[in-house]
Protein backbone atom coordinates (compact mmCIF):
# COMPACT_ATOMS: atom_id res chain seq x y z
CA UNK A 1 0.00 0.00 0.00
CA UNK A 2 1.45 2.91 -0.74
CA UNK A 3 -1.56 5.57 -0.42
CA UNK A 4 -0.85 7.92 2.45
CA UNK A 5 -3.99 7.93 5.10
CA UNK A 6 -4.45 11.43 4.60
CA UNK A 7 -5.77 11.35 1.07
CA UNK A 8 -2.86 12.81 -1.10
CA UNK A 9 -4.67 15.50 -2.32
CA UNK A 10 -2.78 18.43 -0.92
CA UNK A 11 0.75 18.85 -1.74
CA UNK A 12 1.79 19.05 2.03
CA UNK A 13 5.10 20.56 3.04
CA UNK A 14 7.43 19.97 5.77
CA UNK A 15 5.52 22.76 8.42
CA UNK A 16 4.04 20.94 11.02
CA UNK A 17 1.93 22.96 13.61
CA UNK A 18 1.14 21.95 16.45
CA UNK A 19 0.57 24.72 18.88
CA UNK A 20 -0.56 28.51 17.82
CA UNK A 21 0.71 31.82 20.21
CA UNK A 22 -0.97 34.82 19.28
CA UNK A 23 0.07 35.46 15.87
CA UNK A 24 3.14 32.75 15.38
CA UNK A 25 2.75 29.24 14.73
CA UNK A 26 4.90 26.76 16.83
CA UNK A 27 6.15 23.52 14.57
CA UNK A 28 6.82 20.15 15.95
CA UNK A 29 10.18 20.55 16.20
CA UNK A 30 9.59 23.92 18.92
CA UNK A 31 10.55 25.89 15.54
CA UNK A 32 8.11 29.12 15.34
CA UNK A 33 6.66 30.83 12.59
CA UNK A 34 5.27 34.21 12.27
CA UNK A 35 1.74 33.45 10.57
CA UNK A 36 0.93 36.22 8.08
CA UNK A 37 -1.13 33.36 6.25
CA UNK A 38 -3.74 32.95 8.93
CA UNK A 39 -4.80 29.84 7.92
CA UNK A 40 -5.54 31.46 4.47
CA UNK A 41 -7.23 34.75 5.76
CA UNK A 42 -9.41 32.73 8.74
CA UNK A 43 -7.48 33.42 11.83
CA UNK A 44 -8.57 36.74 12.07
CA UNK A 45 -7.44 36.80 16.08
CA UNK A 46 -4.92 34.97 15.87
CA UNK A 47 -4.34 31.74 17.84
CA UNK A 48 -4.84 32.35 21.76
CA UNK A 49 -8.01 34.46 21.62
CA UNK A 50 -9.03 34.22 25.25
CA UNK A 51 -12.25 35.79 24.35
CA UNK A 52 -13.00 33.10 21.44
CA UNK A 53 -11.63 29.84 22.73
CA UNK A 54 -13.54 30.48 26.49
CA UNK A 55 -16.83 31.15 24.74
CA UNK A 56 -16.14 27.81 22.29
CA UNK A 57 -15.49 25.80 25.57
CA UNK A 58 -18.48 27.41 27.82
CA UNK A 59 -20.66 26.55 24.59
CA UNK A 60 -18.96 22.87 24.09
CA UNK A 61 -19.75 22.19 28.24
CA UNK A 62 -23.49 23.54 27.82
CA UNK A 63 -24.68 22.47 24.48
CA UNK A 64 -22.56 21.46 21.28
CA UNK A 65 -25.24 19.95 18.81
CA UNK A 66 -28.78 20.07 18.11
CA UNK A 67 -30.84 19.61 15.59
CA UNK A 68 -32.31 22.07 13.23
CA UNK A 69 -35.80 20.35 13.88
CA UNK A 70 -35.72 22.36 17.01
CA UNK A 71 -35.65 26.17 17.92
CA UNK A 72 -32.13 27.73 17.78
CA UNK A 73 -31.95 30.64 20.22
CA UNK A 74 -28.27 30.57 19.34
CA UNK A 75 -28.49 30.79 15.59
CA UNK A 76 -31.34 33.50 15.96
CA UNK A 77 -28.81 35.51 18.23
CA UNK A 78 -26.31 35.79 15.45
CA UNK A 79 -28.29 36.01 12.63
CA UNK A 80 -29.91 39.05 14.03
CA UNK A 81 -26.64 40.59 14.21
CA UNK A 82 -25.08 39.87 10.92
CA UNK A 83 -29.00 41.05 9.61
CA UNK A 84 -28.34 44.23 11.59
CA UNK A 85 -24.75 44.84 10.85
CA UNK A 86 -25.45 44.21 6.91
CA UNK A 87 -27.57 44.85 3.95
CA UNK A 88 -29.13 41.33 5.09
CA UNK A 89 -32.36 40.22 6.12
CA UNK A 90 -32.25 36.63 6.48
CA UNK A 91 -29.21 33.84 7.16
CA UNK A 92 -28.53 30.36 6.61
CA UNK A 93 -26.03 28.78 8.16
CA UNK A 94 -23.37 26.44 6.42
CA UNK A 95 -20.15 24.72 7.68
CA UNK A 96 -17.86 25.81 4.91
CA UNK A 97 -17.30 28.48 2.00
CA UNK A 98 -17.92 26.45 -0.45
CA UNK A 99 -21.16 25.46 1.04
CA UNK A 100 -22.07 29.20 1.52
CA UNK A 101 -21.67 30.02 -1.95
CA UNK A 102 -23.57 26.79 -2.66
CA UNK A 103 -26.78 27.61 -0.73
CA UNK A 104 -26.41 31.16 -2.80
CA UNK A 105 -26.07 29.73 -6.02
CA UNK A 106 -29.61 28.16 -4.87
CA UNK A 107 -31.15 31.43 -3.63
CA UNK A 108 -30.33 32.77 -6.88
CA UNK A 109 -31.40 29.98 -9.22
CA UNK A 110 -35.06 29.74 -6.68
CA UNK A 111 -35.41 33.46 -7.11
CA UNK A 112 -36.28 32.88 -10.58
CA UNK A 113 -38.06 29.81 -10.28
CA UNK A 114 -40.74 31.06 -7.62
CA UNK A 115 -41.86 33.34 -10.07
CA UNK A 116 -42.16 30.69 -12.54
CA UNK A 117 -38.82 31.40 -14.84
CA UNK A 118 -37.56 28.21 -14.57
CA UNK A 119 -34.96 29.25 -17.92
CA UNK A 120 -33.30 32.01 -15.66
CA UNK A 121 -30.87 29.55 -14.57
CA UNK A 122 -27.30 31.04 -15.50
CA UNK A 123 -25.20 32.68 -13.04
CA UNK A 124 -22.47 34.67 -14.87
CA UNK A 125 -19.11 34.60 -13.43
CA UNK A 126 -15.33 35.54 -14.00
CA UNK A 127 -12.27 34.17 -14.96
CA UNK A 128 -10.00 33.17 -12.22
CA UNK A 129 -12.55 33.14 -9.82
CA UNK A 130 -12.38 30.75 -7.06
CA UNK A 131 -15.47 29.81 -5.34
CA UNK A 132 -14.76 26.24 -3.52
CA UNK A 133 -14.57 22.39 -4.52
CA UNK A 134 -18.15 21.12 -4.79
CA UNK A 135 -19.31 20.20 -7.94
CA UNK A 136 -21.09 23.63 -8.17
CA UNK A 137 -18.48 25.53 -7.01
CA UNK A 138 -15.47 24.13 -8.91
CA UNK A 139 -18.37 24.23 -12.19
CA UNK A 140 -18.61 28.00 -10.89
CA UNK A 141 -15.06 28.54 -11.60
CA UNK A 142 -13.22 28.84 -15.44
CA UNK A 143 -10.26 27.38 -13.60
CA UNK A 144 -9.43 23.70 -15.46
CA UNK A 145 -7.37 22.69 -13.20
CA UNK A 146 -10.08 22.15 -10.78
CA UNK A 147 -11.91 20.42 -13.37
CA UNK A 148 -9.71 17.67 -14.28
CA UNK A 149 -10.84 14.18 -13.63
CA UNK A 150 -14.47 15.60 -12.53
CA UNK A 151 -16.45 15.89 -15.59
CA UNK A 152 -19.05 15.96 -16.57
CA UNK A 153 -19.63 19.59 -15.01
CA UNK A 154 -22.59 21.18 -13.92
CA UNK A 155 -24.32 23.13 -15.74
CA UNK A 156 -25.78 26.55 -15.78
CA UNK A 157 -22.56 29.10 -15.12
CA UNK A 158 -21.11 31.10 -18.14
CA UNK A 159 -17.68 32.82 -17.68
CA UNK A 160 -16.35 36.37 -18.45
CA UNK A 161 -13.23 38.37 -17.78
CA UNK A 162 -12.76 39.60 -14.69
CA UNK A 163 -13.72 43.63 -13.89
CA UNK A 164 -15.01 43.29 -17.44
CA UNK A 165 -18.27 45.33 -17.53
CA UNK A 166 -18.91 45.55 -21.39
CA UNK A 167 -18.52 41.42 -21.63
CA UNK A 168 -20.72 41.18 -18.45
CA UNK A 169 -23.17 42.80 -19.92
CA UNK A 170 -22.98 41.13 -23.51
CA UNK A 171 -23.37 37.41 -22.19
CA UNK A 172 -26.92 38.45 -19.99
CA UNK A 173 -29.63 36.39 -22.02
CA UNK A 174 -32.96 34.81 -21.27
CA UNK A 175 -31.41 32.22 -18.82
CA UNK A 176 -29.70 34.44 -16.85
CA UNK A 177 -30.06 34.41 -13.35
CA UNK A 178 -27.55 36.85 -12.45
CA UNK A 179 -23.44 37.58 -11.30
CA UNK A 180 -21.34 35.83 -8.99
CA UNK A 181 -17.81 37.39 -8.43
CA UNK A 182 -15.78 38.05 -5.84
CA UNK A 183 -14.84 41.56 -5.15
CA UNK A 184 -11.65 41.21 -4.46
CA UNK A 185 -10.10 37.84 -5.95
CA UNK A 186 -8.17 35.79 -3.38
CA UNK A 187 -6.96 32.73 -4.82
CA UNK A 188 -6.77 34.74 -8.00
CA UNK A 189 -4.06 36.74 -6.90
CA UNK A 190 -5.65 39.36 -4.48
CA UNK A 191 -7.37 41.97 -7.62
CA UNK A 192 -9.54 43.81 -6.46
CA UNK A 193 -12.40 44.74 -8.70
CA UNK A 194 -13.00 48.06 -10.11
CA UNK A 195 -15.30 50.85 -9.09
CA UNK A 196 -17.12 51.25 -12.64
CA UNK A 197 -17.49 47.11 -12.65
CA UNK A 198 -18.88 46.43 -9.28
CA UNK A 199 -21.36 49.68 -9.93
CA UNK A 200 -22.06 48.54 -13.24
CA UNK A 201 -22.68 44.70 -11.89
CA UNK A 202 -25.37 46.36 -9.48
CA UNK A 203 -27.11 48.67 -12.05
CA UNK A 204 -27.40 45.37 -14.45
CA UNK A 205 -28.62 43.63 -12.24
CA UNK A 206 -31.19 46.42 -11.74
CA UNK A 207 -31.98 46.79 -15.04
CA UNK A 208 -32.61 43.07 -15.84
CA UNK A 209 -33.70 41.77 -12.27
CA UNK A 210 -30.79 39.76 -12.29
CA UNK A 211 -29.41 38.39 -8.33
CA UNK A 212 -25.98 39.96 -7.88
CA UNK A 213 -23.98 37.31 -5.84
CA UNK A 214 -21.05 38.13 -4.23
CA UNK A 215 -18.31 35.28 -2.67
CA UNK A 216 -17.07 37.58 0.13
CA UNK A 217 -15.55 34.30 1.91
CA UNK A 218 -12.03 35.59 1.80
CA UNK A 219 -12.99 39.14 1.67
CA UNK A 220 -15.18 39.29 4.31
CA UNK A 221 -15.72 39.87 8.17
CA UNK A 222 -13.31 42.74 8.67
CA UNK A 223 -10.36 41.60 6.39
CA UNK A 224 -10.37 45.04 4.26
CA UNK A 225 -10.94 47.25 6.96
CA UNK A 226 -15.27 46.83 6.34
CA UNK A 227 -16.61 44.35 7.46
CA UNK A 228 -17.62 43.22 4.52
CA UNK A 229 -15.71 44.39 1.38
CA UNK A 230 -18.52 45.66 -0.73
CA UNK A 231 -18.70 48.66 1.15
CA UNK A 232 -15.92 50.16 -0.31
CA UNK A 233 -17.52 50.30 -3.34
CA UNK A 234 -20.94 51.76 -2.12
CA UNK A 235 -23.26 49.10 -3.45
CA UNK A 236 -25.26 46.37 -1.39
CA UNK A 237 -25.64 42.51 -3.26
CA UNK A 238 -28.61 40.98 -2.95
CA UNK A 239 -26.57 37.79 -1.76
CA UNK A 240 -23.58 37.19 0.24
CA UNK A 241 -21.50 33.91 1.05
CA UNK A 242 -19.25 34.34 3.73
CA UNK A 243 -17.55 32.10 5.51
CA UNK A 244 -13.34 31.94 6.63
CA UNK A 245 -12.87 34.42 9.36
CA UNK A 246 -16.29 34.28 10.65
CA UNK A 247 -15.55 31.41 13.19
CA UNK A 248 -12.01 32.66 13.61
CA UNK A 249 -11.11 29.02 13.37
CA UNK A 250 -13.96 26.89 14.02
CA UNK A 251 -15.01 26.09 10.81
CA UNK A 252 -18.22 27.72 9.89
CA UNK A 253 -20.15 29.88 6.93
CA UNK A 254 -23.23 31.58 5.89
CA UNK A 255 -25.24 32.59 3.17
CA UNK A 256 -26.74 36.19 3.58
CA UNK A 257 -30.00 37.35 1.84
CA UNK A 258 -32.38 39.91 1.32
CA UNK A 259 -35.83 39.11 1.73
CA UNK A 260 -36.76 39.60 -1.44
CA UNK A 261 -33.43 37.14 -3.62
CA UNK A 262 -34.79 34.85 -0.82
CA UNK A 263 -38.21 34.27 -1.82
CA UNK A 264 -37.61 30.88 -3.21
CA UNK A 265 -35.92 29.56 -0.24
CA UNK A 266 -39.02 28.31 1.59
CA UNK A 267 -39.56 25.57 4.14
CA UNK A 268 -38.09 22.47 3.03
CA UNK A 269 -35.88 23.88 0.27
CA UNK A 270 -32.64 23.73 1.78
CA UNK A 271 -31.02 22.29 5.09
CA UNK A 272 -27.63 21.12 6.86
CA UNK A 273 -27.15 18.68 9.60
CA UNK A 274 -24.63 20.44 11.19
CA UNK A 275 -25.21 24.12 9.65
CA UNK A 276 -25.57 26.73 12.41
CA UNK A 277 -25.72 24.33 15.46
CA UNK A 278 -24.54 25.72 19.00
CA UNK A 279 -21.16 25.56 18.90
CA UNK A 280 -20.74 27.06 15.97
CA UNK A 281 -22.68 30.16 16.69
CA UNK A 282 -20.95 31.06 20.04
CA UNK A 283 -17.47 31.06 18.17
CA UNK A 284 -19.62 33.57 15.68
CA UNK A 285 -20.32 35.59 18.57
CA UNK A 286 -16.87 35.77 20.24
CA UNK A 287 -16.01 37.08 16.83
CA UNK A 288 -18.29 39.79 16.26
CA UNK A 289 -17.95 40.66 19.80
CA UNK A 290 -14.24 41.59 18.71
CA UNK A 291 -14.61 42.57 15.37
CA UNK A 292 -18.20 43.98 14.60
CA UNK A 293 -17.30 47.55 15.56
CA UNK A 294 -15.62 50.59 14.31
CA UNK A 295 -12.69 51.04 16.18
CA UNK A 296 -11.67 47.33 15.42
CA UNK A 297 -12.22 48.27 11.46
CA UNK A 298 -10.60 51.61 11.67
CA UNK A 299 -7.29 49.65 13.34
CA UNK A 300 -7.29 47.40 10.31
CA UNK A 301 -7.68 49.71 7.94
CA UNK A 302 -5.00 52.07 9.96
CA UNK A 303 -2.82 48.96 9.67
CA UNK A 304 -3.51 48.11 6.82
CA UNK A 305 -2.36 51.58 5.56
CA UNK A 306 1.03 51.38 7.28
CA UNK A 307 2.18 48.28 5.57
CA UNK A 308 0.91 48.81 2.37
CA UNK A 309 3.13 52.37 2.60
CA UNK A 310 6.19 50.09 3.81
CA UNK A 311 5.64 47.72 1.67
CA UNK A 312 5.88 50.00 -1.54
CA UNK A 313 8.69 51.41 -0.12
CA UNK A 314 10.11 48.32 0.30
CA UNK A 315 9.40 46.82 -3.37
CA UNK A 316 11.10 49.37 -4.61
CA UNK A 317 14.57 48.27 -3.35
CA UNK A 318 13.92 45.21 -5.08
CA UNK A 319 12.83 46.03 -8.63
CA UNK A 320 13.85 42.80 -10.16
CA UNK A 321 11.39 41.34 -7.91
CA UNK A 322 9.18 43.00 -7.35
CA UNK A 323 6.24 44.93 -9.32
CA UNK A 324 3.22 46.23 -7.68
CA UNK A 325 1.10 45.63 -4.33
CA UNK A 326 -3.07 45.74 -4.39
CA UNK A 327 -5.34 44.81 -2.03
CA UNK A 328 -7.12 46.33 0.80
CA UNK A 329 -6.90 46.76 4.39
CA UNK A 330 -5.19 43.19 5.86
CA UNK A 331 -6.31 41.55 2.52
CA UNK A 332 -3.06 42.45 0.77
CA UNK A 333 -0.62 41.35 -2.38
CA UNK A 334 2.58 41.98 -3.46
CA UNK A 335 2.78 40.78 -6.99
CA UNK A 336 5.84 39.78 -8.44
CA UNK A 337 7.73 40.32 -11.60
CA UNK A 338 9.52 36.44 -11.01
CA UNK A 339 7.24 33.35 -10.02
CA UNK A 340 6.08 34.21 -6.73
CA UNK A 341 5.89 30.34 -5.39
CA UNK A 342 9.56 29.64 -5.02
CA UNK A 343 10.06 32.96 -3.06
CA UNK A 344 7.20 31.80 -0.81
CA UNK A 345 8.55 28.45 0.35
CA UNK A 346 12.17 30.83 0.57
CA UNK A 347 10.52 32.53 2.90
CA UNK A 348 9.03 30.19 4.55
CA UNK A 349 11.87 27.89 4.75
CA UNK A 350 14.45 30.00 5.50
CA UNK A 351 12.88 32.76 7.53
CA UNK A 352 9.68 31.24 9.63
CA UNK A 353 7.46 33.36 7.68
CA UNK A 354 4.53 31.91 6.52
CA UNK A 355 2.56 33.78 3.41
CA UNK A 356 0.20 32.56 0.78
CA UNK A 357 1.31 32.09 -2.69
CA UNK A 358 -1.61 32.94 -5.38
CA UNK A 359 -2.41 33.09 -9.24
CA UNK A 360 -0.94 35.71 -11.44
CA UNK A 361 2.37 34.99 -9.44
CA UNK A 362 1.39 37.20 -6.35
CA UNK A 363 2.22 36.82 -2.76
CA UNK A 364 -0.54 37.30 -0.49
CA UNK A 365 -0.11 38.72 2.56
CA UNK A 366 -3.28 37.97 4.92
CA UNK A 367 -2.05 38.33 9.11
CA UNK A 368 -4.37 38.09 11.77
CA UNK A 369 -5.99 41.22 12.09
CA UNK A 370 -4.60 41.32 15.91
CA UNK A 371 -1.23 42.00 14.93
CA UNK A 372 0.80 44.83 16.80
CA UNK A 373 3.47 46.77 16.04
CA UNK A 374 6.13 44.06 16.86
CA UNK A 375 4.44 41.73 14.79
CA UNK A 376 4.44 44.27 11.74
CA UNK A 377 7.94 45.25 12.01
CA UNK A 378 8.90 41.17 12.48
CA UNK A 379 7.55 41.08 9.05
CA UNK A 380 9.39 43.67 7.70
CA UNK A 381 12.44 42.22 8.98
CA UNK A 382 11.86 38.57 7.55
CA UNK A 383 10.92 39.74 4.65
CA UNK A 384 13.68 42.05 4.04
CA UNK A 385 16.22 39.23 4.61
CA UNK A 386 14.46 37.07 2.53
CA UNK A 387 14.22 39.47 -0.27
CA UNK A 388 18.06 39.86 0.24
CA UNK A 389 19.04 36.38 0.33
CA UNK A 390 16.85 35.29 -2.75
CA UNK A 391 18.37 33.71 -5.55
CA UNK A 392 15.79 33.56 -8.26
CA UNK A 393 15.76 30.10 -9.20
CA UNK A 394 16.82 28.96 -12.81
CA UNK A 395 13.64 28.74 -15.54
CA UNK A 396 12.39 25.11 -16.65
C1 LIG B 1 -11.80 29.72 0.47
C2 LIG B 1 -12.82 30.24 -0.45
C3 LIG B 1 -13.98 29.48 -0.77
C4 LIG B 1 -14.21 28.08 -0.28
O1 LIG B 1 -14.28 27.98 1.10
P1 LIG B 1 -14.13 26.54 1.79
O2 LIG B 1 -14.38 26.81 3.25
O3 LIG B 1 -12.75 26.05 1.50
O4 LIG B 1 -15.15 25.65 1.20
C5 LIG B 1 -14.93 30.07 -1.60
N1 LIG B 1 -14.75 31.30 -2.10
C6 LIG B 1 -13.66 32.05 -1.83
C7 LIG B 1 -13.54 33.43 -2.38
C8 LIG B 1 -12.65 31.54 -1.01
O5 LIG B 1 -11.55 32.26 -0.76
Amino acid sequence: MSITPLMPVYPRCGVRPVRGDHCHLIDEDGTRYLDFASGIAVNLLGHSHKGLIGAIQRQAATLMHVSNLYGSPQGEALAQRLVDKTFADTVFFTNSGAEAVECAIKTARAYHQAAGAEERHELITFTSAFHGRTMATISASNQEKMHKGFAPLLGGFRYVEFDDLEGARAAIGPATAGFLVEPIQGEGGIRPASQEFMSGLRALADEHDLMLVLDEVQSGVARTGKFYAHEHYGIEPDVLATAKGIGGGFPFGACLATEKAARGMTFGTHGSTYGGNPLAMAAGMAVMDAVANDEFLAEVTEKGERIRTRLEQFIGNYPELFELVRGTGLMLGIRMKVESRPFFVHLRDKHQLLTVAAGDNTLRVLPPLVIGDAEIDEFFEKLSAGAADYQIPEAG
